[in-house]
């Protein structure tokens, strides 16, 4: 089976049978990782050694913390305010689709006295959906901090470009961290829920710029404080261990096959493929410019929607699965995170091409 769904999403098919294979005896223990306390040394030793891999990764420079956070993306929708924004500060949201538009709206109920701009970047270039990034221009004190989304996944749109802006930017790269090649230092922090290219929901990873720290809090719940959490190596509780263990099993396989560099050039290859598909059929459309074309979630409509569900009954028993649209925007979704080889890729197109056919074009 091809799992084609959004999030949860598959992970790589060797981490799932190493994990399957340590569940009863985890580093010559005879218990699983479950089941060891997070104070022991060799739990110890894995959160070591999975942050300097994803260190390694992504070359996240020495004046950044690395965090591992319960509560996945919408967790950090509200830790972003709760660190940042103060009493009386002003944040700026961009929105270019579902998720950076559900940050603004977390934003605006937690801000209290403080101020959230809210600027749409998403316009209709000839009916196609296109981002259009403004010049900014402004004091550095004008606002606490940028907010954006580079990989909108209910959308399928995808921002490229590096955002030039006098302030700290966050991104939320739940769903498109380690897909490419990016340069941390470019940001004032990076969140990402864990369920699409690191391993099950629940945890996040943070990539936070240490003098950002120093900034004025609101009032906060202790396990969704920065500090509190980098003071404490992320284990100022328990933390979920079992989704950390299999973080750190993707970070080392994503390592062994040549880490972000390569997994990006295949990235590219199967975003070019399915797309192609797209575009040459007659039969399905993209509703995306191609500048903003999601790498990871590739959306895409039938020309006949009463098709629509024919297309998830046959593309299933040809084991494709999940690739119902998200129910906001419908149509059809193909979630191709760092999991998915090649020849799931290859699988759909060929399937698509076929019913294609079959259904007369
Ligand atoms: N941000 C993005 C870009 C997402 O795709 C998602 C959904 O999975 C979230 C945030 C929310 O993540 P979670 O469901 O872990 O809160």
């Amino acid at each position: 089976v091809f799992n084609f769904c959004a999030g949860p999403a598959m992970l790589p098919a060797p981490v799932m049978k190493k994990a399957q294979e340590e569940l009863l005896d985890w580093n010559g223990q005879g218990v699983s990782v479950m089941e060891v306390s997070h104070r022991g040394a060799p739990f110890i030793e894995m959160a070591k050694s999975s942050e300097a891999c994803l260190r390694e990764l992504m070359n996240i420079p020495d004046n950044y913390h690395v965090l591992f956070m319960h509560g996945g993306g919408r967790g950090q929708f509200s830790a972003v305010v709760n660190n940042f924004l103060g009493n009386n500060g002003r944040a700026l949201y961009l929105v270019s689709g579902q998720w950076s538009k559900a940050a603004a709206e977390e934003a605006q109920k937690l801000a209290g006295e403080a101020q959230i701009d809210v600027l749409n970047i998403v316009k209709k270039d000839n009916g196609l959906n296109a981002v259009e990034l403004p010049v900014f221009s402004g004091s550095a004190e004008q606002y606490r901090y940028l907010h954006y989304c580079p990989n909108e996944t209910v959308d399928g749109i995808e921002i490229f470009d590096d955002i030039d802006c006098p302030w700290p930017v966050i991104a939320d790269m739940s769903s498109n961290i380690m897909s490419r090649e990016i340069d941390v230092s470019r940001f004032g922090l990076i969140y990402a829920g864990a369920q699409k290219n690191i391993g099950p929901s629940g945890l996040a990873i943070v990539i936070v710029r240490k003098d950002l720290l120093s900034l004025p809090q609101l009032t906060q719940s202790s396990i969704m404080d920065y500090r509190l959490t980098a003071e404490n190596d992320s284990m100022y509780n328990t933390p979920p261990t079992f989704a950390w263990y299999l973080a750190a099993q993707v970070f080392d396989w994503l390592k062994s096959i040549g880490g972000v560099k390569a997994i990006a050039a295949i990235n590219a290859e199967k975003a070019r493929r399915l797309y192609a598909c797209i575009d040459d059929s007659g039969f399905y459309k993209n509703g995306v410019v191609k500048a903003n074309r999601s790498q990871m979630n590739v959306t895409f409509q039938l020309a006949d929607e009463s098709l629509d569900k024919a297309f998830l009954q046959e593309a299933e028993a040809a084991g494709l699965v999940a690739l119902k649209g998200h129910r906001i925007v419908g149509g059809m979704r193909a979630s191709i995170y760092n999991a998915m080889p090649l020849e799931g890729i290859d699988a759909l197109v060929s399937f698509m091409n076929s019913f294609a056919a079959k259904h007369g074009r």
